[in-house]
């Protein structure tokens, strides 16, 4: 998804997290990421040092108000295994990517956001995890290997088989424990293992799939980007789950690809 400078959605109300400053590129987090690169050039040091994966966590703490599971867990997965190895050099820029088929990888900046927001849902409050997750667009599966250890177990879901294949092989041997892909339509949900303590979308829909609040748990938290009003763009939604009561709050703009039917 998400390259392009997002804008403060004017309707954004009510927020349960300070918003982010801005999700502009950021420049000084890019500089963090390569200039913890250059320092440990010398000594042989690559993109699979911790170093390099920690200055982008402390500008994401810093700037985003990133939740710190979402930030222990971005620490842990190693963004750059999850794209093309020649993309693999601007891994730890605050930027998204491609990974083929016109899809993109979200920029850091975005995914912690997200993240941070499904953490302060009820249920996840109350049990300092996401519980059972459904992720509709799987994608290369990075933000599924962050969600992974932060649930008690992942479903997620993509309707591009290449990707679906792609993610399963980036994955490799984590899927065993308790991430299970599948492929298909997600706007369906995954009715056979529903209902879900979080829900994250990838892709922005012109609606929001009854099927989605349908497999939404009771004090679960859903957060998906969404067309907002006519010519405004997409902006983030929020929906809480108290027994029959859907509450939604609107939060910042952002850009993400679309959310399709069907699969392919
Ligand atoms: N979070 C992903 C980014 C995925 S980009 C990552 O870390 O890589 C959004 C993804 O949503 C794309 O792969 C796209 O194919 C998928 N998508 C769009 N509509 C979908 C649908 N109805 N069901 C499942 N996946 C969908």
């Amino acid at each position: 998804m998400n390259d392009k400078p997002a804008r403060r959605f004017p309707a954004a109300l009510p927020q349960s997290t300070p918003a982010p400053k801005t999700l502009r590129p950021q420049a000084p987090l890019q500089h963090a990421a390569r200039d913890a690169a250059q320092q440990h050039r010398p000594s042989g040091i690559g993109l699979d040092s911790a170093a390099v994966r920690l200055a982008l966590v402390q500008r994401l703490r810093a700037e985003f108000h990133c939740h710190e599971a979402v930030c222990q867990a971005m620490r842990e997965v190693q963004r750059h295994l999850f794209v093309d190895s020649a993309l693999a050099t601007q891994a730890y820029e605050d930027t998204s990517l491609p990974i083929g088929l016109g899809q993109t990888i979200s920029k850091p900046s975005v995914v912690a956001r997200m993240l941070s927001l499904l953490h302060e849902g009820a249920s996840a409050r109350r049990t300092g995890s996401l519980g059972r997750v459904l992720e509709i667009g799987t994608g290369c599966g990075y933000q599924t290997a962050l969600l992974a250890r932060m649930a008690q177990r992942v479903l997620s879901v993509e309707r591009l088989k290449p990707l679906h294949d792609k993610a399963r092989a980036n994955l490799g041997e984590q899927r065993a424990s308790h991430i299970r892909l599948v492929y298909g339509d997600g706007r369906l949900g995954h009715p056979p293992n529903a209902p879900y303590d979080s829900i994250i979308a990838a892709a922005g829909g012109h609606d929001l799939p009854e099927a989605w609040l349908q497999q939404l748990a009771d004090g679960g938290r859903l957060v998906a980007p969404m067309q907002a009003a006519q010519g405004r763009g997409q902006a983030l939604l929020v929906v809480d789950r108290q027994g029959d009561d859907y509450r939604r709050t609107l939060h910042e703009a952002v850009h993400f690809v679309p959310l399709k039917s069907g699969i392919e």
